[in-house]
């Protein structure tokens, strides 16, 4: 949100300074999966949604869809039963107990062959443990894209101008109207001056609330969820899942760690979909994988892009791929589930807010971002119309 806060804003002459306690997509912007749906989200996160899916592809085609791995896709919704051989292998484990109603009688006829697969099935969900009993397409090219999250993020940074600075806002300075003045940074060490404030710390969001009491801020939580990032040559590939109940966050991201044995439950899911994902290793939380700096972009030894080392005349055979990245980070949820974007009361349209945009952040970010510097140039937003996502709402 902050970084696309600050490209709308520099497209309107407005040269930002963001302020981030752990660098450039440290948090769920770098880690997310980056999937794009143009109309997959109720009113009234449904104009923003339709909005946004628009602003990402002016947005490849500015910054460069290479740059940001922006590209359209097919999308299809998988049903799952355990296979017959899946079945037959945990008979001979527990002599059938498992399902007793049902076992062929001696001299019954065999069990018929097992049906084709759907129409739609995808051809890689070849593993045995399951079948694919159902398959529905959920979005075209035409309705559905991905980009890469860290990359986008950093692209937006970049293109911006922003002055990044690495430290934690511990605070804000007010004047006696309720505006902002200053940031307080790492406990009250630095005060660094400001006309406007933009709070887009995600599920920090939170700690605005001892910053701004008269703002009314509810509280924003984290729904921590696990992904495992998998470097192959011929492309990445991104499994997530296991969200757990919503909580406050530690303050630091890097304490944002996988819960044990979650990534693990991954790897042995994806290893039994597709063979494709069967010689995954163990991988490093957040780090040693890929190529260390935790997006799960996978590195690329000589820098050229290909994911392979240096084109060598020799017989060596290529590198192995690097073990997967298991990682967590947190969505940020408001309490009604719907964003929060606008001024927060009290300030006297001096600060503004942008979060709680749970598991669409990624696709929502543009349309966010450029609200939110509509409002703070221009005086209102007209990419969308904001008064659903006022954080007022919450004021008694
Ligand atoms: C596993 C997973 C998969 C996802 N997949 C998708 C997807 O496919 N598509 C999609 O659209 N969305 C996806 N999302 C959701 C998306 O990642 C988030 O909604 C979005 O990244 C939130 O962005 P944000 O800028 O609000 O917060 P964050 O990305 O969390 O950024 C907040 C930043 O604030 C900084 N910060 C916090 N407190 C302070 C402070 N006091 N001082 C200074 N800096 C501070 C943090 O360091 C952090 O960098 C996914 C999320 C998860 C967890």
């Amino acid at each position: 949100m902050g970084a696309a806060t600050a490209y709308y804003l520099s497209r309107r002459g407005v040269t930002a300074t963001v302020v981030d306690r752990a660098g450039v997509a440290a948090a769920a912007s770098g880690k997310a999966g980056g999937f794009l749906a143009a109309d997959w989200s109720d009113p009234p996160v449904a104009g923003l949604a339709a909005a946004s899916f628009a602003l990402h592809a002016e947005l490849a085609a500015t910054l460069g869809a290479a740059a940001v791995d922006y590209r359209r896709l097919s999308a299809t919704a998988v049903g799952l039963s355990p296979s017959a051989a899946a079945t037959a292998r945990a008979d001979a484990t527990d002599g059938g107990r498992g399902r007793r109603r049902g076992r062929r009688r001696r001299g019954a006829p065999p069990s018929p062959p097992p049906p084709l697969p759907p129409r739609h099935a995808p051809s890689w969900l070849d593993g045995d443990a399951w079948a694919v009993v159902s398959a529905r397409p959920l979005g075209t090219p035409a309705t559905t894209a991905q980009v890469h999250p860290a990359k986008l993020t950093r692209a937006l940074l970049a293109a911006s101008g922003a002055t990044l600075t690495r430290a934690a806002v511990t605070g804000v300075a007010t004047a006696a109207d309720g505006s902002v003045t200053g940031v307080l940074l790492d406990g009250g060490a630095e005060t660094l001056p400001c006309g406007r404030l933009v709070i887009a710390t995600g599920p920090w969001a939170d700690r605005a609330v001892a910053w701004l009491p008269a703002a009314g801020l509810p509280p924003v939580w984290g729904t921590k969820a696990h992904s495992v990032v998998y470097p192959r040559p011929g492309g990445e590939v991104y499994v997530c899942g296991f969200a757990e109940p919503p909580a406050a966050v530690p303050d630091d991201p890097a304490a944002v760690v996988p819960t044990a044995g979650a990534c693990e439950r991954l790897v042995a899911f994806a290893g039994e979909l597709t063979g494709r994902l069967r010689s995954g290793g163990g991988g490093d939380s957040d780090s040693a994988g890929g190529d260390g700096d935790g997006d799960g972009d996978g590195g690329d030894s000589d820098g050229d892009g290909d994911g392979q080392g240096p084109a060598g005349g020799g017989v060596a055979p290529p590198p192995p791929p690097p073990p997967p990245v298991h990682q967590a980070c947190c969505l940020p949820v408001s309490p009604d589930g719907v964003p929060l974007i606008g001024w927060l009361p009290g300030t006297g349209d001096t600060v503004a807010i942008t979060t709680g945009h749970s598991c669409w952040g990624i696709l929502l970010g543009p349309a966010s971002g450029l609200a939110v510097a509509q409002l703070i140039v221009d005086g209102v937003a007209a990419v969308v119309d904001l008064t659903p996502f006022s954080p007022s709402r919450f004021c008694s």
